[in-house]
Parts: structure tokens; C-alpha cells; sequence
């Protein structure tokens, strides 16, 4: 019989895997109480209808990377490809997003696309997404990259990620600049290829954000969209990189940077690495000032960014950063049936005595030496060990295993308290 396999592109986070998951999950967690920013648990599944009506028609992912079927009354649904629909279709349902009121909110989870699976590329991944409405900017965009900068900071990757932005202006001078791209892609049609001719008809900043190296050159020397921008958009932008400077924020600004969803407006940025091959975006984000009316909620400006979390993880394992350590006290040796009986209660009673304490009693039996052998390779601090002798004499004994000392005989009734202060577990150590 053939054993069956994950589907290609999804991945098991295997529990060796979880020490880089669990540094970048705690962090965020730390960092988005700092800032105040509040979590939304979101469904998985949404109508069709929010990802075409929000990531656009013209887009990769709607085009072809959704995964959406027919639920059994016949309406279309889909696997999220990304967070900012559903989040904005949560906030507008239960009344949230309102004018004049300010939400910051972040969610992490599974998103889905029919990509090509490759490094750091996958069909199922991971984003942690922060989304701000009802504040104009620049300041709240400032703020959205100084909490991914500390991220970096906290994950000691700095020194490989960078930051580049752009602004798209209003949807007005979009238009505008839509145009004399059309125009200037038109005169090159033969130095394009098929995807950018497509592109052309339908969605033609898209080209700027091909991948294709041989666009390279004609995209370089396409007209700049800054060029056309509005007034107001030039403000928002010339302000935002004003306040970053002054945080001392370094960035590079990058006139082809236009994201992949229809959406954004005005601010957009990325973080990029040259660690990871092709897939070099990390994070990314951008205003998308139209989206909430676009969905039927009143006109509220928001912002948003999301991050990869499989790309930390491999950015965090390819410069070598510790993975989260999970630290052990205790580790419980018990021989023989007297030991176990025994040795499951006393277990029970550190474990109401002692807040905090993690142990790791030992399971399946086995010899003294094995058991010793598993104690050594779970990292504890200290085996107790409860044989034949120390059930009739109703002792157990300590036996340091990381540092020297001195293994020591405690009876009983008094070993909660000799191993509460062996190691040290204070109230602040319980958490
Ligand atoms: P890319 O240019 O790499 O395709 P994107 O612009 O499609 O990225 P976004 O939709 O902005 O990506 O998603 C935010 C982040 O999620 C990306 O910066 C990246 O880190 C991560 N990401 C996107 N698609 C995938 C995927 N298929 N597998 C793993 N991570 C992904
Ligand atoms: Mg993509």
C-alpha cells in the first residue's frame, strides 16, 4: 500500500522545527502588546466574492492562485490568500471600522496560493498580519515600520533585512500615470514578455513589478509614477520619509515598488533580504485608503502590513540565531513498580507546591540506565530518583545533572521545598 503524503506545497511544522517558531510567535506577541495593538482571530474560508472585490481581478493570486470550490448549496468560497479581506470584512460586519475612530489589530494564520512551490515559497504558509484604520498617516505608517524594525531588532536580523518604500498616490494620478505607462509599454511591446503584454490590457503597473530579469532595462527607463503624483500624495510621502529620518530609520526608496494586490494607495514598503535567494520579501505592506468603502463600510483610511513567517524562521536558521530554549527543572527517574506508584503521586503533590515547575516524569519504565540516559538528553537540571530503597525509607534523591554539586537524600515530606529552592523558582520565574 502507498503511504500517503502532505500535499505538495504544505508543510508540516515538525516539534524541532517549533524553537525558531516559537521565538518569532513570542516576540510578536511581546511587541504588539508594547505598541497596543489588539488580536482578531479570523475565519479561514471567505466568500469568493471579498478576494475579487478586494485583491482585485487582475491580480496573480485572484487570477490564478486561489483555491476556491462550491460549498454544497453552490456558492463560491475560498481558502484565504491573504488577511487584510477578511480582517476589513470582520471590521465593517460587526461595526467596527467607523470614521473618526482609531483600530490597530493584528492576526496571524494559514493563508493559501497555487504557486509554484519552492524555497520559502509554499502553497500553504504562514503570515502575521497588523492592520491600523481610521488614522490618515504618516505618522501611523511610521509607527507599522518601527514595530517590524524592532522585530528585527529583537530577532537579531538587522544586519540582513532593508528597507525600501514608495508611495502609489491617490487612485487619481494612478489613472493619470496609468495612461503614459500604457503608452510607453506600447512603444516597447516587442521587448515585453506574454505575462507583461497581458498585463498591459488589464493591469499595466503590474509590469513594473515583474519578475522577468530580461525587463529589467524597459522598465528602468518607464516613466516614473512620482512624476504624476498629486499634491497631497507627495506631502504624505515627503512627510513620512522626513519622520523616519528622524528615527533613524534607513530605507532606500524604490520607484518600482507596487505590490501585487490592487488595493494599496499612497504609502507602500517592503523588507527585503539577500539571504533567501528569490523569495527576498519578508514583509510588506501599504495604505489602502479605498478598500473599506470599496467593501461597503463608510470611507476610513487604513494601513496594513504582513510578514512571512516561514522567511524569518529561515532567516532566523540562516544566520544561525539560537532557537528558543524550553527550559526543564526536573526530570523524574523511577524504578520498579513501587518507585511508580509512588512517584506519580509525589509528582502531583510538586506540582501543586511548586507554580512553575516543569518536570518531565519519566514514561514506558525502563532500566535505571536508560532512564538516566533519557534524563541526560531532556536537558533537566536535576534527576530525582526514587528506587527500592528510597520507598522504604521514604526519601527521594537529587542529583544535579548540568552543574557540579553534591547529590543529596531528602525526605519526603520535605522535597518540595529543598527543590523550590534548589532552583531558584521565584514568583517571577512561574511565568
Ligand atoms: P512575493 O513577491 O514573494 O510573491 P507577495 O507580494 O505576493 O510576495 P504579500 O501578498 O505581500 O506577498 O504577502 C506578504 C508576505 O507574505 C510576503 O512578503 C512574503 O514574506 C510572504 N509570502 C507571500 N506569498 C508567500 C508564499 N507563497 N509562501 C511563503 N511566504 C509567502
Ligand atoms: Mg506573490
Amino acid at each position: 500500500m502507498s503511504t500517503l503524503q502532505a500535499v505538495r506545497g504544505m508543510h508540516d511544522i515538525l516539534p524541532e522545527h517549533m524553537p525558531y517558531w516559537s521565538k518569532l510567535e513570542r516576540a510578536l506577541c511581546d511587541l504588539f502588546a508594547a505598541y497596543g495593538y489588539s488580536e482578531m482571530r479570523l475565519p479561514i474560508v471567505e466568500k469568493t466574492e471579498l478576494f475579487k472585490r478586494s485583491i482585485g481581478e487582475v491580480t496573480d493570486i485572484v487570477e490564478k492562485e486561489m483555491y476556491s470550490f462550491d460549498d454544497r448549496n453552490g456558492e463560491s468560497l475560498t481558502l484565504r490568500p491573504e488577511g487584510t479581506a477578511g480582517c476589513v470584512r470582520a471590521g465593517i460586519e460587526h461595526g467596527l471600522i467607523q470614521p473618526q475612530q482609531a483600530h490597530k489589530w493584528w492576526y496571524s494564520g494559514a493563508m493559501f496560493r497555487h504557486e509554484r512551490p519552492q524555497k520559502g515559497r509554499y502553497r500553504q504558509f504562514h503570515q502575521v498580519g497588523i492592520e491600523a484604520f481610521g488614522l490618515e498617516g504618516p505618522d501611523v505608517d511610521v509607527e507599522l515600520i518601527l514595530l517590524t524594525r524592532r522585530l528585527w531588532q529583537v530577532l537579531g536580523l538587522s544586519a540582513v533585512v532593508q528597507l525600501e518604500i514608495n508611495t502609489l498616490g491617490s487612485s487619481e494620478s494612478r489613472h493619470a500615470y496609468r495612461a503614459l505607462l500604457v503608452e510607453y509599454f506600447n512603444a516597447h511591446r516587442d521587448r515585453l514578455d506574454e505575462d507583461s503584454v497581458r498585463r498591459l490590457e488589464r493591469n499595466p503597473l503590474r509590469i513594473l513589478d515583474s519578475k522577468n530579469p530580461d525587463l529589467k532595462p524597459v522598465i528602468e527607463a518607464a516613466p516614473r509614477l512620482y512624476d504624476s503624483l498629486d499634491e497631497a500624495s507627495r506631502t504624505h510621502f515627503s512627510q513620512l520619509q522626513e519622520l523616519l529620518q528622524a528615527v533613524g530609520v534607513s530605507f532606500t526608496v524604490n520607484p518600482h515598488l507596487v505590490r501585487g494586490l490592487d488595493y494599496y494607495n499612497r504609502t507602500v514598503f517592503e523588507w527585503k533580504t539577500d539571504r533567501l535567494g528569490a523569495q527576498a520579501a519578508v514583509a510588506a505592506g501599504g495604505r489602502y485608503d479605498g478598500l473599506v468603502a470599496q467593501l461597503g463600510g463608510k470611507p476610513v483610511p487604513a494601513i496594513g502590513c504582513a510578514l512571512g513567517m516561514e522567511r524569518v524562521v529561515a532567516l532566523l536558521q540562516e544566520i544561525g540565531a539560537a532557537p528558543l530554549a524550553e527550559r526543564v527543572d526536573v526530570y523524574m527517574v523511577m524504578a520498579g513498580d513501587a518507585a511508580l506508584r509512588a512517584g506519580l503521586g509525589l509528582a502531583e503533590q510538586w506540582r501543586d507546591d511548586i507554580p512553575g515547575l516543569r518536570m518531565l516524569v519519566n514514561t514506558g519504565g525502563g532500566s535505571f540506565k536508560a532512564q538516566f540516559r533519557r534524563a541526560d538528553r531532556s536537558a533537566a537540571r536535576w534527576a530525582v530518583i526514587l528506587g527500592d530503597d528510597e520507598v522504604r525509607e521514604q526519601v527521594v534523591t537529587l542529583k544535579p545533572l548540568r552543574e557540579q554539586g553534591e547529590q543529596l537524600r531528602v525526605a519526603w515530606a520535605d522535597a518540595s521545598g529543598t527543590l523550590k529552592s534548589l532552583l531558584g523558582l521565584t514568583t517571577s520565574s512561574m511565568t
